[in-house]
């Protein structure tokens, strides 16, 4: 960082990993070898990213900062399978991406390997589970251990929202391990955990409209404490549809989104289609 003038940028949720110990555990977690291509959002200083390099056929890395591109080129000059390119994950299509620069003789598919920044962890998380297209096989992300705990809730739990039902309709949730602050520079607050998302063959359930079906549950929990009627009317429909919907799928009105579960979303999401249709 000294020889290149850089300070890490909070804005960007720049905290770097410095212990060599927990990039090899997460690149034990990611189980990559040589005929994996591996996208990295967020290389940073390029310390996971060499050792991913090492150990894949392909690697892809997105990184926001211009900044560090010159010290990450000179770090990487020896990653002959490393494209990096300076670029914002959460705008950028990553099917296309992928679909245009990936090398041949690899399996299908890929693996996502990334010590995440914080302030972009839910939306990303977002987007690679509700694009049923985007044909990631293993999602392997450091993000705040209270998040990863959030992935795993269940009906009923505090913690149990939008990225829980999302998580477990595409995914597998493993928590590999805990991270302490004090692998990172500089350290953050909160302590870490690398959280492992194996897809799914098939989801748990089959709404007919699966796009409508992870609107319905945005607008269940925009706003928690309400009841549904109240919530999915402010939000979504009318409430005499609503209160049908609700009656067709045989769910009380008066429950909340947080004591549904994704077999009630997926039923209720199917009734409203057909009042919609
Ligand atoms: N991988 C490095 C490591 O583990 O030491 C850096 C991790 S740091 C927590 C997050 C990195 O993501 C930073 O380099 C930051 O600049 C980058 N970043 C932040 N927002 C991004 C975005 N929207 N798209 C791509 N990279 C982003």
């Amino acid at each position: 960082m000294q020889a290149h003038q850089i300070s890490a940028k909070k804005s960007l949720g720049q905290n770097f990993i410095i212990e060599p110990q927990v990039i090899a555990n997460i690149v034990a977690a990611a189980g990559c070898d040589a005929q994996d291509l591996v996208l990295e959002i967020g290389p940073g200083l390029g310390s996971l990213t060499q050792a991913l390099c090492a150990a894949a056929g392909q690697v892809i890395a997105l990184e926001i900062d211009q900044s560090l591109l010159p010290a990450l080129r000179q770090s990487l000059a020896d990653c002959p399978n490393l494209l990096l390119l300076h670029a914002d994950a959460l705008q950028t299509d990553l099917q296309q991406l992928l679909a245009e620069h990936r090398a041949g003789n690899l399996r299908p598919g890929f693996l996502a390997v990334a010590n995440l920044p914080y302030y972009i962890t839910t939306p990303l998380l977002l987007r690679f589970l509700e694009q049923p297209a985007l044909p990631w096989r293993r999602l392997v992300f450091m993000v705040q251990k209270e998040l990863a705990e959030r992935m795993q809730a269940a009906p009923g739990s505090k913690d149990y929202g939008a990225l829980s039902l999302a998580v477990q309709y595409r995914a597998q949730a493993r928590l590999a391990f805990s991270v302490p602050p004090s692998v990172f520079v500089p350290r953050p607050k909160v302590a870490s955990a690398v959280i492992v998302l194996e897809r799914l063959e098939a989801p748990p359930v089959q709404p007919q409209d699966e796009e409508l079906f992870f609107k319905l549950i945005r607008a269940g929990f925009n706003q928690r404490r309400k009841t549904l009627a109240n919530s999915l009317s402010a939000a979504f429909l009318d409430k005499p549809r609503i209160m049908a919907a609700l009656a067709a799928a045989q769910i009380e009105p008066s429950r909340r989104a947080e004591t549904l579960t994704l077999n009630d979303f997926a039923r209720l999401a199917d009734e409203i289609k057909k009042l919609t249709e």
